[in-house]
């Protein structure tokens, strides 16, 4: 069967370069939000805005996101800017509202992946609005939840997909915060070849001075794209502090990176 042509390869192609994605962790407030959108464009090398709206926690009482509050922010972003924004969704509620805001691009959580019944709402949410989405894997180190939930927005009829790895957690002391493990995301692109994989270094990294080496690497595993999370005072971000950065050193890190020939 062909492969379809979507949002991320239709990008892709044009772009001739992998994929790069930058913003914070959190939309915290209208200012921190167009301030990094600002940020980020200054680049001029950056296709996609993120921005978590509703944050999965894994206490209560952390920040858990200024919600639908935000998304009116998110569509001053691409206004000011012309930057398509992409947000996480947990739920049909979050689809029907980020739909409703005009948000151009959706992912699945790490946690929700993890979650085939909730996955299934979603791909039920999702199916007939021709909104790319993007998957990240599951917080555990199984790949056949990542494909699972691929093939249950599949079944949906949703194609216009990409793969985002973001590490997985374990148990054993490591200098990650979630190892990259790049032998299962390899797993998953020889299964889904047609799917664009995207490599999440903050959350893999979940410390700055990983980032780029981290990036680099899925650069030299031939990645079709990064997402780096961005803040304009990262140190007194309300979430993911210790990994993001402000746009000028996102810059910096892009770079530094040594770009290979695309194989396709
Ligand atoms: C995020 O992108 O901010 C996030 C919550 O990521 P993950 O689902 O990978 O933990
Ligand atoms: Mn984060």
């Amino acid at each position: 069967m062909a492969s379809p042509t979507t949002f991320f390869t239709r990008l892709l192609a044009r772009k001739g370069r992998p994929l790069l994605i930058a913003g914070p962790c959190s939309a915290e407030t209208e200012a921190q939000t167009l301030a990094t959108a600002r940020g980020v464009q200054a680049l001029g090398n950056i296709d996609l805005f993120r921005a978590g709206v509703w944050k999965p926690r894994t206490r209560p009482g952390s920040f858990e996101g200024a919600g639908a509050a935000a998304l009116p922010w998110l569509q001053r972003v691409t206004q000011e800017t012309s930057l398509p924004v992409a947000i996480e969704v947990a739920t049909p509620r979050h689809v029907e509202e980020a739909l409703a805001h005009g948000i151009q691009v959706l992912w699945i959580g790490a946690r929700t992946t993890a979650n085939p019944f909730a996955v299934q709402e979603l791909a039920d949410a999702l199916a007939g609005t021709g909104v790319p989405v993007m998957v990240k894997n599951p917080v555990n180190p199984d790949v056949s939840l990542w494909a699972g939930a691929l093939e249950r927005l599949a079944r949906a009829g949703i194609t216009d997909v990409a793969a985002i790895h973001r590490g997985f957690s374990t148990f054993a002391p490591s200098k990650y915060r979630n190892p990259p493990t790049w032998m299962l995301a390899i797993e998953l692109k020889t299964r889904f070849p047609h799917i664009p994989l995207i490599c999440d270094p903050s959350h893999m990294a979940g410390r700055r001075d990983l980032l780029l080496p981290i990036a680099q690497k899925a650069l030299d595993l031939d990645y079709d794209g990064l997402m780096i999370e961005t803040h304009p005072d990262p140190d007194h971000a309300l979430s993911d502090a210790e990994q993001q950065v402000t746009p000028v050193r996102l810059g910096e890190i892009l770079s530094e990176l040594k770009y290979r020939r695309r194989s396709s």
